[in-house]
């Protein structure tokens, strides 16, 4: 049997935010901290294993590799989801040093400053726009400069996309000619406007939380990183969380903690942790069969998740659509471009421009985000596998999603076993508001595509969307799904919820959790970089208590 670990802080999971945590508790050399990965190194020569599959995660282009690559990636599996068509959806989840940021798509987007407001409102005290800016200002090294809104220095690299290519910045135009004004910071409060993304990119490499954070941590003698280590249980001494027991190279292990137990497992196993830890809704942990440590019913609750919809159309020349540009000599070409300039395709993130557009002029803020893509996906390949391939034909895309649905899923625990995955129910669509939305969503596509700025590119064959609202639903229901942005399944608020506003775990001693799970609502936006605030403002919030503890 391998020996136990000791440390200050045990933190379970190396995403997005346990690797924020990891790097920031172990900088000042006082506390010693165990970071516990289920996945593997995202470093090619320190996984052999993995070795194509990590050079993949570090060129930008690999997503569509990484999205449907078992050695990196949970892939998850939801319960057939009747408000999506009677489907049952891919959800890829990153599983390797970085978590999900090792796989995402690398758009950096910080949300509405009144979705923090509203965090506030809903009891997340300390969270407001102005309280968390300075954490997204920490975090971030903008290679724009230093303003109000944005930093450098910081660990995080975010860089403009770079090249604009033609026919997405012909997307970009037809939106301001359809009346959405262009805003080059998109990121600075205030959403509405539209313009190229911004990357979480360096010099054409992903800047992930791996490499942004970790690596350069792990160098420090106080912090202690165990790969395809995965967590089972949380451990007690009564309500005080003293350590975990994990499952690595086919032994059970524990870790223990000093000071904090601390959650970065991801809105999936996080709260599933909880459950068959004893924390959670009565009935269930009673079906569960586990001992019952705080009865929080709303742990595994409030799930929410950006539905896309694929809304692509056909060009009329092949050179001008990246399809074309991803296959025989073409794609050499562009592989040695990368090589020698870090730049051209294999530099590009996911999506390329972006939109964000009120439905209705009453509203406040927008509610709808368009990613814009100079290329076309085989949609059912994407829907039925998860995978990326791109169409035939050359193609363009303005994929649009709701910002702040209102159906809310769920995610909880259907064994004891904490080897076991949870059950998945999305609930996409469920709420009638939602499905209003997603009829809207196709006009504004419908609106932007009859801009002159398209006519040079876009073939003028009208789009699939039907002429009906009833249509129109019909048509979301089957050619959307996951942006990828699960949250809110642990989340902090007032006492309904199961964290109060230090991402403590209401009921317990010792416990925290901090990831995207801990989000109330979900962010008006791609949710990396309001992960990462939540990590660095949660560190601040740990080393605070410590400073107390030892001045009591
Ligand atoms: C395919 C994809 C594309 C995306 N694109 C974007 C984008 O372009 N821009 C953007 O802003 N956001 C994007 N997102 C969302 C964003 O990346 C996530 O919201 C964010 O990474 C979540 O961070 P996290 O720390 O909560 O979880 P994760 O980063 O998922 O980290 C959780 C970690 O915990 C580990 N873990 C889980 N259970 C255990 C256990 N029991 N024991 C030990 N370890 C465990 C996992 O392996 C993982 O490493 C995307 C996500 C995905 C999956």
């Amino acid at each position: 049997m391998a020996a136990d670990l000791y440390a200050d802080y045990v933190i379970v999971g190396a995403g997005s935010a346990g690797c924020v945590l990891a790097a920031r508790l172990t900088e000042s050399g006082k506390h010693k901290v165990a970071l516990l990965e289920a996945g593997g190194d995202d470093r090619p020569l320190h996984e052999p294993s993995q070795f194509v599959s990590n050079i993949m995660i570090h060129t930008p282009i690999g997503f569509g590799k990484t999205l449907n690559d078992p050695k990196v990636n949970w892939l998850y599996e939801t319960e057939v989801d009747e408000g999506s068509g009677g489907r049952s959806h891919k959800w890829p989840k990153g599983k390797v040093l970085g978590g999900s940021s090792s796989i995402n798509g690398m758009l950096y987007v910080r949300g509405q400053s009144a979705d923090y407001d509203g965090w506030a409102q809903m009891g997340a005290r300390g969270w407001s726009w102005d309280e968390v800016l300075p954490y997204f200002r920490k975090s971030e090294n903008q290679e724009r400069g230093e303003n109000e809104f944005h930093g450098t220095g910081g660990p995080l690299s975010v860089s403009d996309f770079p090249e604009e290519h033609p026919v997405s910045k012909a997307i970009v135009e037809a939106c301001v000619q359809a009346g959405i004004p262009y805003k080059p910071d998109l990121n600075d409060g205030n959403q509405e406007g539209c313009s190229f993304f911004q990357m979480t990119a360096k010099n054409g490499r992903r800047s992930s939380a791996a490499v942004a954070y970790l690596h350069p941590a792990m160098k420090r003698p106080n912090l202690l990183v165990e790969k395809r280590a995965m967590t089972t249980r949380i451990l007690w001494d009564g309500k005080k969380a003293i350590g975990v027991e994990f499952r690595q190279n086919g032994e059970t292990r524990r870790a223990m903690a000093a000071r904090e137990v601390i959650l970065s497992a991801g809105s999936v196993e996080s709260p599933k942790l909880l459950e068959i830890s004893g924390v959670g809704q009565g009935a269930l942990l009673k079906e569960l069969g586990v001992p019952v440590v705080h009865e929080s019913p709303m742990v595994g609750e409030n799930m929410q998740d950006h539905y896309m919809i694929g809304c692509q159309a056909a060009l009329k020349e092949p050179h001008h659509s990246i399809n074309e540009l991803s296959r025989g000599v073409k794609l050499l070409g562009q592989i040695a471009k990368y090589g020698l300039t870090r730049k051209g395709l294999l530099s590009y993130a996911v999506a390329h421009g972006c939109a964000f557009v009120k439905s209705r002029d009453e509203l406040a803020y927008p509610d709808i985000q368009i990613h814009v893509m100079a290329a076309s996906m085989d949609l059912e390949y994407l829907n039925q596998y998860q995978g990326l391939r791109l169409d035939k034909e050359p193609g363009m895309a303005s994929n649009p999603c709701q910002l702040r649905p209102e159906s809310r899923g769920s995610i909880h625990a259907k064994s004891p076993d904490g080897m076991e995955r949870p059950r998945i129910v999305p609930n996409y669509l469920s709420d009638p508001l939602d499905r209003q939305s997603v009829v809207e969503q196709l006009k504004i596509i419908r609106k932007i595509w009859q801009q002159p700025a398209l006519e040079p590119y876009m073939e003028a064959k009208g789009d699939p969307f039907g002429d009906t609202d009833e249509a129109m639903l019909g048509y979301a229901k089957v050619a959307g799904g996951t942006l990828y942005h699960a949250v809110g399944t642990v989340a902090m608020g007032d006492e309904r919820f199961p964290l109060d506003p230090q991402l403590r775990v209401r009921g317990t001693h010792n416990l925290r959790v901090i990831d995207a799970s801990a989000m109330p609502k979900i962010s008006s936006g791609n949710t990396n970089a309001p992960t990462i605030m939540i990590a660095e403002k949660g560190a601040e919030m740990i080393l605070q208590d410590a400073r107390e503890a030892v001045a009591a």
